[in-house]
């Protein structure tokens, strides 16, 4: 038994050094693709349920291929937070998505928003609304086309802190979006006092309908309390016909998910849904 033990702690010593080289690894990639161009966006549709016209896309962020495996974003953001590296990718994102979207618009290709996430270690950091004010100003992208979408977990702790921010933010002019809803703390009694437009229903709700009982309900229950508020809401991770279906009878105003397309990058976005329709 003593012997096994030995191997066991071998075992998770070597994993262990293994994972902080890893780390290391991909810390030093994301400080190259930082320093040169080594990100890029891609844009996935927002689709207006009722009539399948696409009002939108958010942009979600890529390292671009460098020979290395592929890592998503749900693997180096968090990496981003703890270096303090989120700021300078924030602003690079920012800049780059308002500057396209520019172009789009000069083009003659509308739409009615572009949305970007904000991490909530950004907004801890402050200075984001500054930020967002210079990079406006500077690209000359319209405020209300831009919607920022932040989690709940991102704001919910922090109170009135979190309410005064977000009244900054949207005295920019821009749409506000509550991330991944459903799935933070219970913010029902702050809902009502955030100056937020949307709510974006998370696709743990949504990958099991219609059959499943409970998710159908709660969808059903959100979309009611959007309504009520007054708020748009958009399903996340739609990919299947009868989820949408599902969705279409509750009245939801928007989704997003595979069933459309997955995030493609900006050329083929604008090339295939700029001005199109999806179902
Ligand atoms: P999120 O904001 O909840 O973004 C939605 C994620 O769901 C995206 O993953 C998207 O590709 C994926 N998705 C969309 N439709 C479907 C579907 O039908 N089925 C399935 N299975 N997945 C779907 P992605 O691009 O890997 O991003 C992961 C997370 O990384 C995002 O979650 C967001 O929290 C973060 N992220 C991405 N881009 C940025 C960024 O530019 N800035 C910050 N701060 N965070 C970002
Ligand atoms: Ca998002
Ligand atoms: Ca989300
Ligand atoms: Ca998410």
């Amino acid at each position: 038994a003593k012997h096994a033990g030995r191997n066991t702690f071998r075992f998770y010593q070597e994993a262990f050094t293994r994972s902080a080289d890893a780390r290391l690894s991909l810390e030093s990639r994301l400080r190259r693709a930082l320093e040169g161009d080594g990100f890029e966006m891609y844009y996935q549709p927002f689709v207006d349920v009722a009539s399948g016209r696409i009002v939108g896309a958010e942009a979600l962020v890529r390292l671009k291929p460098d020979g290395g495996p592929y890592i998503g974003p749900a693997e180096f953001i968090p990496l981003l937070e703890e270096s303090g590296l989120i700021f300078e990718l924030g602003t690079w994102v920012q800049r780059r998505v308002c500057r396209q979207g520019r172009e789009w618009l000069d083009q003659g290709l509308d739409f009615e928003r572009l949305a970007v996430n904000l991490s909530a270690e950004e907004v801890r950091r402050g200075g984001v609304v500054e930020r967002l004010r210079d990079i406006l100003a500077e690209t000359g992208f319209p405020a209300a086309k831009l919607e920022i979408e932040i989690t709940e977990s991102g704001l919910i702790h922090r109170g009135a802190e979190a309410l005064a921010f977000l009244h900054e933010l949207k005295g920019l002019g821009v749409q506000l979006a509550i991330d991944d809803f459903g799935t933070g703390y219970s913010s029902l009694a702050y809902l009502k006092r955030f100056p937020v437009s949307k709510l974006k229903i998370d696709r743990s709700f949504i990958s099991d309908l219609p059959d499943d009982h409970s998710d159908a309900q709660l969808t059903t229950t959100i979309i009611e309390l959007a309504r009520n508020l007054g708020l748009q809401v958009l399903a996340e991770g739609v990919e299947t016909d009868a989820q949408r279906a599902f969705l279409a009878e509750r009245g939801c105003d928007v989704y997003q998910g595979y069933l459309c397309s997955p995030p493609v990058a900006a050329a083929q976005f604008a090339e295939r849904f700029l001005g199109a329709s999806c179902q």
